[in-house]
């Protein structure tokens, strides 16, 4: 059996959560198109995760105060982008800027154009051909192809919103509406999402040694939750937050930069710059 290459591992972070302005409504769409997942993939919401990664299993509560990642952050915090021929240069432009001044801005990860002859076949593929905004999750095992997979559809997923959402996936962040202790801060109201995207609302239990732990306060303004209405099937909400944190209700979700919380937890993942 192979290894992987970072094992459990804990990091605790104390923070504080500062207030931020409301961002453009972005919806959080689906994966659909053409690229055919292999068999031990699962599709979360916008995520594309490996099934060995969830383990619902495990009890909640013993992991409340903690946001969970996936330990494959990427070998030197280099991420070689291929992107797809028919983007343009100035989209182009803008994702790595996205990428290296907004995430990379106090995080040792840098985002640079993918060759051959440098990378291999290690790099994130980025396409707009397919529907939707989606990401796989971190870098790849070392049993599997390098490659990984990326898509921000022509329609509605090139605001900077939604480029810094995928790009939080593609360095390994899950959602922070999927936290295990989430349920002490929001409340999911599942009938009200589309049959096939109820399970984007389950709660994210990853082995825990497979994982790194960030302790900090849940955080309402991180890029990485999802917004109140998100694969509603009825244009009710599918997440409200609870009575004592109502000041959050109309801003989570919508926020278009990164809060605190994220900009620390990528520093801790990757390390300072
Ligand atoms: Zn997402």
């Amino acid at each position: 059996m192979l290894k992987r290459p970072f094992i459990f591992s804990v990091l605790v972070l104390l923070t504080t959560t500062a207030l931020v302005s409301c961002g453009k409504n972005e919806s959080n769409t689906n994966i659909e198109g053409h690229y055919e997942l292999p068999d031990n993939e699962f599709i979360s919401g916008d995520m594309i995760l490996l099934k060995g990664d969830k383990q619902s299993d495990l009890s909640s509560s013993s992991f409340s105060g903690f946001r969970y990642y996936e330990t494959r952050p990427w070998p030197n915090g280099l991420l070689p982008i291929e992107f797809d021929r028919k983007i343009s240069s100035a989209r182009r432009n803008r994702f790595l800027n996205l990428c290296n001044d907004v995430w990379g801005a106090n995080a040792d990860i840098q985002c640079v154009p993918w060759s051959k002859t440098h990378h291999g076949d290690l790099k994130i593929y980025l396409t707009q051909e397919n529907s939707g905004c989606w990401s796989h999750v971190g870098a790849a095992p070392p049993h599997m192809s390098q490659t990984r997979r990326m898509n921000l559809s022509s329609f509605g997923c090139w605001s900077n919103r939604v480029i810094l959402h995928e790009l939080g996936h593609a360095l390994g962040l899950l959602h922070e509406h999927q936290r295990p202790d989430r349920d002490q801060f929001v409340k999911i109201f599942s009938e009200n999402a589309q049959q096939k995207y109820k399970y984007a609302f389950q709660l994210l239990v990853p082995k825990t040694s497979n994982i790194i732990q960030v302790a900090s306060a849940y955080d309402f303004q991180s890029i990485m939750h999802y917004n109140s209405q998100a694969f509603s099937k009825n244009g009710r909400k599918t997440i409200t937050a609870l009575p004592e944190f109502r000041q959050y209700e109309n801003s989570f979700g919508r926020i278009n930069r990164l809060s605190p919380t994220d900009h620390n937890t990528l520093k801790h993942i990757y390390g300072p710059k």
